[in-house]
């Protein structure tokens, strides 16, 4: 369902992203682990083009998105994004955080547009939570309301960079649990994270990325049990 085919970005004298290239089948969840400031969040922002890459291509089915023109906005309702910091409008509460995009950018009805986001909601677990403000909300519930926000769009696929790394741990586990059971429906998903219970026990794919390149990928299995993992598990082993 998306593909990414040599996408390489500088900014300035600095080659972040150094040809990268992958494939993603529907349903799948690919999870990037790597060193900081190896070009990840960079990734990310290249496939729903917060960032234009310098050369390379992204696929979303038979659609190049890095050629979209005016309809980069298509895009980027159908490659949803959620970002370490929630990035929710503070002055709305939670509901009107996700119904906005539906009634500005995809001309529903007002009616029909609450109906839809309090669904999201639901699916996240913050039915109850629709009319608090964010500053009502734990990190925990305020990341639910922002991947609630990126469900409405229904994209295709949902891009994460470190969705729990500003949480506590009890609240960090609520919003695995989400993440889990949207991948467990079907969700196309690609998760930057340094949680590798969720990514070994999530993923269908590892990635590990270091000075701009994939450098090991493979099934959480292969990569615990096979010894030309060696890097990979050099990284994962600072968290033990
Ligand atoms: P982390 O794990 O810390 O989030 P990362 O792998 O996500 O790291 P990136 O955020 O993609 O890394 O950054 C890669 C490099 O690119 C860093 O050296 C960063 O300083 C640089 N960089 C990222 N965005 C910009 C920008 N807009 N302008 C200049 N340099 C940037
Ligand atoms: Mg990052």
């Amino acid at each position: 369902i998306l593909k990414v085919k040599n996408i390489h970005k500088s900014f300035g004298d600095l080659e972040v992203l150094k040809g990268v290239s992958f494939e993603v089948k529907k349903g799948e969840t690919i999870c990037f682990i790597g060193p900081s400031g190896t070009g990840k969040s960079t990734l990310l922002r290249c496939i729903n083009l917060l960032t234009q890459p310098d050369q390379g291509s992204v696929w979303l089915g038979d659609a190049e998105v890095t050629n979209s023109g005016k309809n980069i906005n298509h895009f980027r309702q159908k490659i949803g994004m959620v970002f370490q910091n929630f990035f929710l409008f503070d002055h709305l509460t939670a509901i009107r955080n996700v119904e906005i995009a539906l009634i500005k950018v995809r001309g529903m009805k007002p009616k029909e547009a609450r109906e839809k986001a309090l669904e999201e909601l639901r699916q996240v677990g913050m039915e109850e939570w629709a009319e608090h403000y964010p500053a009502e909300l734990s990190g925990g519930q305020a990341q639910r309301v922002s991947i609630a926000r990126a469900l409405a769009m229904d994209p295709d696929v949902i891009l994460f960079d470190e969705p729990t790394s500003a949480l506590d741990p009890e609240l960090t586990r609520e919003v695995l649990e989400v993440m889990k059971k949207l991948a467990l429906a079907g969700m196309t998903m690609l998760v930057v994270t340094h949680e590798m219970g969720f990514a070994c026990s999530v993923a269908n794919r590892i990635m590990f990325m270091e000075h701009g390149e994939i450098k090991e990928q493979g099934s959480p299995e292969e990569l615990m049990s096979d010894t030309k993992f060696e890097r990979c598990k050099n990284f994962i082993g600072q968290f033990d």
